[in-house]
């Protein structure tokens, strides 16, 4: 089974997978643009139980639309978000894919917030269009 580890900048903060993903999709939420600093976040959904995680952290909680938290794990030394744990999504854990660093990961198969996507960017069809998430 394949095994892939997701580190942030320095190396301090890293979650392993192993095997594929339940769900890999983009989002262009307000929250997902400014947290990322680019057009959208490009995230993949895990069981807890395929993953571990190391390295010291700090969260960072914020309330979704749906007025359920978001905690997002990011690495003191060099900020950047590794993972995050969502309350909609109980047992599970999503995890930046772009940490990966591996131009052969799932590509996703939706894009959520749609309707705040920035205008430049044309994606293919393949990619569903949620106007929320
Ligand atoms: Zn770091
Ligand atoms: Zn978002």
């Amino acid at each position: 089974m394949s095994e892939r580890t997701a580190s942030c900048l320095c190396g301090n903060l890293k979650a392993t997978a192993r095997g594929e993903p339940e769900a890999v999709y983009l989002c262009s939420c307000l929250d997902c643009q400014r947290k990322s600093g680019s057009a959208f976040t490009y995230a993949a959904i895990y069981s807890e139980s395929v993953v571990t995680t190391s390295g010291e952290r700090n969260t960072f909680r914020r309330n979704g639309d749906a007025g359920r938290f978001v905690d997002t794990h990011f690495c003191p030394a060099c900020g950047v978000s590794v993972f995050f744990h969502a309350e909609g999504l109980p047992g599970m854990i999503g995890i930046a894919a772009g940490c990966f660093t591996d131009p052969d990961f799932a590509q996703p198969s939706r894009l959520y917030w749609a309707s705040r996507h920035h205008h430049w960017l044309d994606l293919p069809k393949m990619v569903a269009r949620e106007d929320t998430q």
